[in-house]
């Protein structure tokens, strides 16, 4: 993006098609090469060992990282590998790219020029599960997790309305685990209702924090687990953390999943109608993946829904998708509720999201999540 933009978009284009032929001159058959959008190449490594996949990462990174010769000058690029294993049960193509992406996520966090795997062989060892458990606990005790933000942007103003907070672990010995790895195991250890009170109060204190810098209408969105929205105290709890930070139900949404209607389903209701009757918003997030059924939608009193990123990811390639993501937009608007379509990667993806009417936009296209200051500084711009 920066040669595009300081040297032109053809420049730009021939460096990356370097930067492609040196990946297909540094690997061997059976192993292959594809170019996703834009600056993403992806690597199928079949039948190796996982040190020599971690072997050549390293010596992408490293053929990439010479320098590449432009009239005069030598211009130099940083690369990023994200890498995921898997000895049976190997999941769909568009998964493992997902899941090797989220790892080069996390390697361009820690610093570029760097590869990072995918925690998926962490949590499917029992061992492994057992002692990330324990550590979990050290490090609610510690207050080692920390919050980042990725904001929402409003499709007709193209403005940041909100952002939503994900939970970060640096953990001491295995660099940084996902969440999708963590929540899980707290979920089904009990550590999950600490955790989220953890969350709740970390959130409340930087939007207090964000209030007193910039007054702005600008909330936060906490993601609630399914077993703390089911807990007894957590209405309670929530109110009570934005009275401790002086904030009010404007100043925070709430984010559930499908699966808090997996059980109780009035109870589920009635404490969604308490929710708004106190003035929170509500999303439902990950919008179509769950069990239920489009149905129980008339009678959830929620605000908006998000398209989930699966489907937004084909929506470009695949009319399946696009007329999934389509009918979700209709169907919503019709029943009074707003739409984010989370995940969105390309200008192609936005342009068929927006043309169809969809209300805000979440994804790398836009932002990533970031630090509290980073998200200041935007909003600042
Ligand atoms: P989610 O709620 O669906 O959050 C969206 C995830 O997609 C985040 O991953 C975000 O970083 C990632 N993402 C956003 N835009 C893009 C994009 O354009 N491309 C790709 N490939 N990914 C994108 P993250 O932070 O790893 O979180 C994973 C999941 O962990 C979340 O999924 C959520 O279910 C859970 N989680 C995260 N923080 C919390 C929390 O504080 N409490 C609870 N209960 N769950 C959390
Ligand atoms: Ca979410
Ligand atoms: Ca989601």
């Amino acid at each position: 993006k920066l040669i595009n933009d300081s040297m032109g978009f053809e420049v730009g284009d021939r460096i990356l098609r370097e930067v492609a032929n040196r990946l297909a001159g540094s690997i061997q058959a059976p192993q292959w090469l594809a170019r996703l959008e834009g600056d993403e190449f992806v690597v199928v490594v079949p039948d190796a060992p996982g040190h020599q996949v971690t072997q050549l990462a390293r010596r992408l990174i490293n053929v990439i990282a010479r320098p590449y010769q432009h009239q005069q000058a030598e211009l130099h690029l940083t690369a990023s590998a994200g890498i995921t294993t898997h000895i049976a049960n190997v999941p769909e193509p568009l998964e493992l790219i997902r899941e090797a992406d989220l790892a080069s996520a996390q390697a361009k966090q820690s610093g570029r020029n760097t590869w990072r795997e995918y925690a998926n062989e962490l949590a499917s060892d029992v061992n492994t599960r057992l002692s990330l458990r324990t550590d979990l606990q050290k490090a609610l005790v510690n207050d080692h997790f920390s919050m980042h933000y990725q904001p929402l942007i409003n499709g007709f103003t193209g403005r940041i309305t909100s952002a939503e907070a994900l939970l970060r672990w640096p953990h001491s010995d295995r660099g940084y685990i996902s969440p999708s790895v963590f929540v899980p195991i707290a979920e089904e250890s009990g550590l999950i209702v600490p955790l989220s009170q953890w969350v709740l109060h970390a959130v409340c204190r930087d939007k207090a924090a964000l209030n007193r810098k910039i007054m702005a209408d600008f909330p936060f969105i906490i993601n609630i687990s399914p077993l703390y929205f089911q807990h007894p105290r957590f209405v309670e709890e929530l109110t009570h953390a934005l009275a401790t930070h002086n904030l009010s139900p404007q100043d925070i949404q709430i984010e559930i999943t499908e699966g808090v209607l997996l059980e109780r389903v009035d109870h589920t209701i009635s404490k969604l109608s308490t929710l708004r009757e106190l003035g929170f918003s509500v999303s439902v997030d990950d919008f179509g993946t769950g069990y239920s059924s489009l149905s129980y939608l008339k009678d959830l009193p929620v605000d908006k829904i998000k398209i989930d990123s699966s489907f937004v990811r084909q929506i470009a390639g695949d009319r399946k998708s696009a007329a999934i993501s389509k009918a979700i937009i209709s169907l919503a608007h019709h029943l009074g509720l707003k739409v984010v379509a989370e995940g969105v990667e390309t200008e192609a993806q936005y342009w068929f999201l927006k043309r169809h009417f969809c209300d805000e936009f979440q994804g790398h296209l836009f932002a990533r999540a970031m630090p509290m200051e980073q998200l200041e500084t935007r909003l600042r711009e």
